[in-house]
C-alpha cells in the first residue's frame, strides 16, 4: 500500500476558485492548471459532497468546458463539490485538445483495476481512487466525449434507481454494460453510483450544452439519486459488444474499398450512432474472410461475428437489424479501441 502514501499529492489542489481567477476561455482555464488538478467548491452543507472526474481523455473537452462556463458564473452547489480534471498535459498539447494522452501513455481510463503498476496513469488512477475514498462522496461522475458525432448517453456497469437517476441529470439514453475494461465506473460495484456521461461528439455544441445543463443540475439539486430528471423515458441497452479489428487487420474510411487486406467502413457509418442498421444498410468493405478481419465476441468470450454481420462480395452487411453505438471514423481508435458497439434490435 505504499503507492498511495507516495501519491496522495499527484492532484494540484484549487480550493474555491474566484470567477475572475479561471481565464476568459476555456484555453486559458487549461494553461492555468498545472497538471492534474483537484478543485473544491464549498456548498451550502458542509457534511455531504459529490465528485466530478473529467479530462480523463486530452480531447474531451465537454466537461472542463462546463466546468469553466459554471466557475465563471460563481455557480454556488448545494453540498461540496470535488472536480478531478485529470489528463491535463495532453490536453495542453499543440493547439488544445488534440490528445487522446501523451504518446507512448496508457489510456487512464483502462487503468481502474489493479494490478497497478508505475506508470504515470496506472499511480494517477491509484491517487484519484484513494481521494475518493477519502473524501467519500454520495456520487460520481465522470464527463467524456464521444469520439465521432453522437447524442448524449450514459454508461454504467451497475443497474439500480441511483445510476439511472443520475443518467437523466444528462441524457435519456442509458448503456449497461458488464465489459470489465478498467474504466472508472467500474468501481461503481464496490465503491459509490458512479456512471460516465458521454455528452456527444468534441466538436459538437450541443455535448456542451449537455454537459453544462447536467453538471449545474449535478452540482445544485438537493436530490439527485432518488428521482429521475428531464422529461423523456430512459432508453436501455444491455450488453452492447464490442466490434474489434483482427491483429493482422487494417482500416480505413472511405465510399470505395481502399485496402487489399482490411476494412474499410463508409465515412457515413457516423450517422447510424444509436440509430437501426438492416440487412439493407452496408456498412462497408472487407478484403479477405470476414473472421480474419473483424471480431465479435460477447462478455463469455463466444464469437458473435457470423451471426451478426456478412459479405456480399466484399461488401459489409448486417444479417439482421441492429442499434449501433460509439461509432468512431477515427482509424486510430478504431485500431486501438473498437469500431463501435452492437446490440441487437427486436
Ligand atoms: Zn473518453
Amino acid at each position: 500500500m505504499n503507492n498511495i502514501v507516495r501519491h496522495v499529492d499527484a492532484f494540484h489542489y484549487w480550493p474555491d476558485p474566484e470567477p475572475e481567477a479561471v481565464g476568459k476561455t476555456v484555453r486559458e482555464f487549461l494553461d492555468l492548471l498545472e497538471g492534474p488538478t483537484h478543485i473544491k467548491l464549498s456548498g451550502q452543507q458542509s457534511n455531504r459532497c459529490r465528485a466530478v472526474a473529467t479530462l480523463l481523455h486530452g480531447n474531451e473537452p465537454s466537461g472542463l468546458i462546463a466546468i469553466h462556463h459554471l466557475l465563471a458564473q460563481d455557480i454556488k452547489p448545494v453540498m461540496d463539490i470535488h472536480l478531478f480534471i485529470l489528463s491535463v498535459d495532453a490536453a495542453k498539447q499543440g493547439p488544445g485538445f488534440i490528445y487522446r494522452m501523451l504518446p507512448h501513455h496508457k489510456d487512464i481510463n483502462r487503468c481502474f483495476k489493479p494490478p497497478y503498476d508505475d506508470s504515470h496513469q496506472d499511480q494517477l488512477a491509484l491517487a484519484l481512487l484513494n481521494k475518493i475514498k477519502s473524501l467519500d462522496p454520495e456520487c460520481l461522475i465522470d464527463v467524456h466525449n464521444t469520439s465521432g458525432s453522437s447524442p448524449s448517453f450514459g454508461v454504467t456497469t451497475f443497474m439500480d434507481e441511483k445510476h439511472d437517476a443520475l443518467v437523466s441529470l444528462f441524457s435519456h439514453r442509458m448503456i449497461v454494460t458488464d465489459l470489465s475494461l478498467g474504466a472508472l465506473m467500474e468501481i461503481s460495484d464496490t465503491l459509490l453510483p458512479t456512471v460516465t456521461i458521454e455528452c456527444g461528439g468534441a466538436e459538437d455544441d450541443e455535448a456542451n450544452r449537455v454537459a453544462v445543463t447536467g453538471l449545474s443540475r449535478y452540482m445544485t439539486l438537493p436530490d439527485i439519486l432518488n428521482q429521475r430528471h428531464g422529461d423523456l423515458t430512459l432508453e436501455f441497452f444491455h450488453h452492447p459488444i464490442r466490434m474489434e479489428l483482427t491483429e493482422s487487420s487494417a482500416i480505413a474510411y472511405g465510399k470505395t474499398n481502399l485496402l487489399r487486406d482490411g476494412v474499410t467502413l463508409l465515412p457515413s457509418i457516423e450517422s447510424y450512432n444509436f440509430g437501426y442498421v438492416t440487412p439493407e444498410n452496408q456498412l462497408g468493405f472487407v478484403s479477405g474472410t470476414l473472421k480474419g478481419n473483424l471480431t465479435l465476441r460477447n462478455q463469455d468470450g463466444e464469437q458473435q461475428l457470423h451471426e451478426y454481420f456478412e459479405l456480399r462480395d466484399e461488401a459489409l452487411f448486417p444479417r439482421r437489424k441492429l442499434k449501433l453505438f460509439m461509432v468512431t471514423t477515427n482509424p486510430e481508435i478504431a485500431r486501438n479501441d473498437c469500431l463501435f458497439y452492437v446490440v441487437p434490435a427486436d
